[in-house]
């Protein structure tokens, strides 16, 4: 846990989120700033800064996350239509928030390549 990270401040409910799903391992929260109809993030508790620090141990989450995002996407009534899941690494993808997070966005036409 690092003491000034805002997604493990919002996993403490220290910060307050519209959160959509959470078990013992993930969390997932709408984004402040939603990018699509359905943009959510979806969260280890763990704290974790960068998807390049996975490694043999936790990457069981990876694949939880994958699984969540799935279920909240066919939730959404996505599952047909399509949607996107992403992971932003380092500076040059535009993380800004150094604790993990699988975006998934839907509900609309999603551009490709992305900018
Ligand atoms: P990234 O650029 O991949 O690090 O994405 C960080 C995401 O966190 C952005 O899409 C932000 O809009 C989102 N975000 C930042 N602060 C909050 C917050 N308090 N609650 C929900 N989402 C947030
Ligand atoms: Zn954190």
């Amino acid at each position: 846990m690092a003491d000034d990270c805002l997604f493990c401040k919002i996993r403490d409910k220290k910060i307050k989120s519209d959160i959509i799903y959470e078990d013992e391992e993930l969390l997932a929260f709408k984004d402040i700033n939603s990018q699509a109809p359905l943009h959510v993030l979806i969260i280890p508790r763990k704290h974790i800064e960068k998807i390049s620090d996975v490694d043999e141990k936790n990457s069981y989450l990876i694949g939880k996350m994958i699984i969540v995002a799935g279920k909240i996407a066919k939730d959404a009534g996505v599952q047909e239509s399509g949607y996107r899941l992403v992971f932003n690494c380092g500076p040059d993808a535009g993380q800004v928030i150094f604790h993990i997070h699988l975006h998934l966005l839907g509900g609309r036409k999603l551009g490709w390549p992305p900018g």
